[in-house]
């Protein structure tokens, strides 16, 4: 245990975890998140060292009533993980992941990444849909919903999610399955982060063969990149949902494989990948290559842990950031041409303009059967504007403002909060639409009556 000076008299003795106060040497990497546009100061970083720390940690921050944070990876780009003048707890130090291919599940505890996860899933050659980007927490990634490259085979993230262990609001440890508590399970999937403190989930695995057919395609953003990207809609939309993939515009990386005097220039990245065996694999991605030919051919067998780091180097932890995920319809060709002019407006080196496919598991599972949304949605547009420095703000925002406008003509009018940084409840609304929205207000009130976990896009509990 660290720290010296005491508010904590009504914390349990028999809390055996890390304690990080103000002034400790440990307190600024405690309190930071990943969106460096987030600072800050809780009164306390409970860091549980197990199940029992966690429920002495809620009894804590309930008893004392200030205000209470839940964190696993610190990804959300709302601040929602990150707490002013209350208890954080922060489950980092849970890290267990159990892996059973045979009874077709991995159980991982509270704090895990997703490229923890990953790696422990890939050595008995399964997987479940996750984070794009290896540092994502599963914890808020699954409670939100969850869309990864397997999605549009396998579902979402919390599809998948077939049992979890909470600590409630009144201290209680409490077994979630589809036999126990299935309103709770259904309120998990996709509104997750309002309930409780989820220390385990149990979910669903995937076979997967050792190496995938996958990659990225690049032209430049220029004349004729519109032909391009309408080539890949149109092949696209008659691809079999083994055929996972993203259209990105960027500007080029200074990685090996781009010429120097490319670096730097807006590009447009066609990011595929086939979920399945690689003999078909070839002939299914061939129509994509032929279409980008000229361009770089970055498509190579790889393992899936590759695939899913194949996005860490847009990552940086620190830089500002400023996100939206907006629901789209169909790409029209007004969208199209909108999306690859904003792109060519990019002036940060990590800004991404990103539209990925969505569909297929995704759109199969009954729009009521959970709490995550809008699910006929076939593509989602995803403008992620990261940068270095505050004089950039201004820009990167209103950078984000068009790309969005840029698909006016097939927004469906719903957003995926995981990547919203409005949290008000407008924008909340937007993510579960009304009906939804009152039955988790009803969920609410009976699970967590007085809103002690509200550092979230928040429920609040019905009347
Ligand atoms: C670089 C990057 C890449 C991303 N890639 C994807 C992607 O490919 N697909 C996608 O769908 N999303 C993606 N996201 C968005 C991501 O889903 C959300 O940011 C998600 O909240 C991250 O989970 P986390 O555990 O890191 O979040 P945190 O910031 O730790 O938590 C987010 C929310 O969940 C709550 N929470 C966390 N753990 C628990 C728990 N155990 N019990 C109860 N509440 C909890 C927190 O209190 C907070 O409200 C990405 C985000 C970033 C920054």
């Amino acid at each position: 245990m660290t720290g010296t000076s005491l508010p904590l008299l009504e914390l349990n003795p028999s809390f055996h975890g890390a304690v990080v106060r103000p002034g400790d040497a440990d307190y600024d990497t405690a309190r930071a998140v990943y969106n460096g546009s987030i600072d800050r100061h809780p009164s306390v970083v409970l860091r549980p060292s197990g199940v029992a720390d966690v429920a002495d940690a809620v009894n804590y921050a309930r008893d004392t009533g200030l205000p209470l944070t839940v964190r696993c990876g610190g990804h959300a780009v709302a601040g929602t993980s990150a707490n002013e003048a209350g208890v954080l707890i922060d489950l980092s130090s849970l890290k267990g992941t159990d892996v059973n291919p045979s009874r077709g599940t991995a159980i991982a505890q509270g704090g895990v990444l997703w490229g923890e996860y990953d790696r422990d899933t890939a050595l008995r050659g399964v997987a479940t849909p996750g984070g794009r980007v290896t540092t994502t927490g599963v914890g808020g990634f699954t409670l939100g919903g969850g869309y990864g490259w397997l999605s549009p085979k396998y579902g979402l993230t919390c599809d998948n999610l077939v049992a979890a262990d909470v600590v409630t609001a009144d201290g209680r440890l409490v077994h979630v399955s589809e036999t126990e508590h299935a309103d709770l399970l259904w309120a998990l999937r996709g509104a997750g982060a309002n309930f409780g403190v989820v220390v385990n989930y149990e979910l669903r695995v995937h076979p997967l063969p050792p190496l995938l057919l996958a990659g990225m395609l690049v032209v430049p953003n220029a004349d004729g990149a519109g032909e391009v990207a309408r080539a890949y809609r149109d092949e696209l939309e008659r691809a079999p949902e083994e055929v996972v993939a993203a259209m990105a515009t960027i500007l080029a990386p200074p990685e090996e494989f781009v010429p120097p005097e490319v670096v730097g220039s807006p590009v447009l990245g066609m990011v595929l990948a086939y979920i399945g065996a690689p003999e078909e694999a070839l002939e299914a991605l061939a129509p994509f290559r032929r279409i980008a030919e000229g361009g770089m051919d970055l498509i190579q067998p790889m393992p899936y842990t590759a695939l899913q780091a194949m996005l860490d180097g847009f990552a940086p932890r620190g830089w500002l950031n400023y996100h939206r995920g907006l629901h789209v319809g169909g790409l029209s060709d007004v969208s199209i041409d909108r999306f690859l002019e904003v792109g060519t407006e990019i002036h940060s080196p990590m800004t991404q303009g990103i539209v990925f496919r969505h569909g297929g598991a995704v759109a199969r599972v009954p729009e009521d059967a959970t709490a995550a949304s809008h699910r006929d949605a076939a593509y989602m547009a995803h403008p992620i504007a990261c940068w270095a420095s505050p004089t950039e703000t201004d820009y990167e925002m209103g950078w984000v403002r068009r790309f969005s406008e840029a698909f006016a003509a097939d927004l469906t009018g719903g957003v995926y909060l995981n990547f919203e940084p409005g949290t008000s409840q407008a924008d909340v609304h937007a993510g579960f639409g009304p009906d939804k929205y009152a039955r988790l207000a009803a969920l609410k009130a009976a699970w967590d009556p007085t809103n002690l976990f509200r550092s979230n896009h928040n429920i609040e509990p019905a009347a």
